[in-house]
């Protein structure tokens, strides 16, 4: 059933009214009908069950058949810290852990950061927004501006209370961590946990050493080296099963 995520949300008489570019996309994407079914996300509003009653040039109108609750959101909110990828890794990154559940993502220059700008931030957040509309999520994570890694530390301080690095030199098994992000992520729910993924040239030792200062506990994934698209999407997946609700 097709379903479309509306941050703001035009109610009148039951009659959900959609126009610009999600009529479009409505019509010429999802080549919906008069008379179809489709599920609209609108945030903090709830999810609805409706049947499209009108389509016109601007504007599309659903009938609501039925409110519904939509929470698919993990116990523990995590927030991704991927260091900037070249080329479409970024995208793949963002598209795959907003499927997983990650709360935020946050795009960070580190010392060996090839990329250390970018233009993409518009482009990131549709494809936030697009797969977490594909997954039935009814949030869609926050993706931040950039910032340099040390900021994780402070300005973004109070998104997290524990967090984990990922580094293929040498860390804890992340099995072994688990008591401890338990303990902290008891209280993570309102700050959640932090992972922080490197970038294809790695951190460097006094990355790691400012992290181990500030409390993230080093994990490794084993001794295989992992591309860093790779990392991210299987320490989430790692996460959410050993704390999260996929396992
Ligand atoms: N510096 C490395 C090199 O020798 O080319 C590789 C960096 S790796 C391609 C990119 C990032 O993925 C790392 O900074 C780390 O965060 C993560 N990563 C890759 N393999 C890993 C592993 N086995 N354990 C933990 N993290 C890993």
């Amino acid at each position: 059933m097709p379903r479309i995520y509306l941050p703001v949300l035009r109610f009148a008489n039951n009659r959900i009214s959609i126009t610009g570019e999600k009529a479009r996309y409505l019509t010429s994407v999802l080549r919906c009908r008069k008379g179809d079914d489709l599920i609209v996300f609108g945030g903090a509003a709830g999810c609805f069950r409706t049947i499209i009653s009108e389509i016109g040039r601007h504007e599309v109108i659903a009938e609501v058949t039925e409110k519904f609750l939509c929470n698919l959101e993990p116990p523990v909110r995590i927030i991704l810290a991927q260091a900037l990828l070249k080329g479409e890794k970024m995208d793949l990154v963002i598209q795959k852990t907003t499927e997983l559940g990650v709360t935020e993502i946050l795009p960070v220059v580190t010392l060996r950061s090839q990329l250390r700008e970018t233009r993409k931030l518009s482009r990131w957040r549709k494809i936030a927004e697009e797969a977490s509309r594909q997954s039935g999520r009814n949030v869609i994570p926050v993706v931040h501006e950039p910032v340099q890694f040390g900021s994780i530390f402070s300005v973004h301080a109070s998104l997290f209370t524990a967090g984990l690095m990922l580094y293929e030199e040498n860390g804890m098994r992340l099995s072994e961590t688990v008591e401890a992000l338990k303990r902290a992520s008891n209280t993570a729910t309102k700050r959640g946990l932090v992972v922080v993924i490197g970038p294809e040239g790695g951190f460097t030792g006094e990355e790691i050493a400012l992290a181990r200062e500030k409390g993230l506990l080093i994990v490794s994934l084993g001794q295989r080296i992992l591309r860093a698209e790779t990392a991210a999407i299987s320490a989430i997946t790692l996460v959410q099963f050993l704390l999260g609700d996929m396992g």
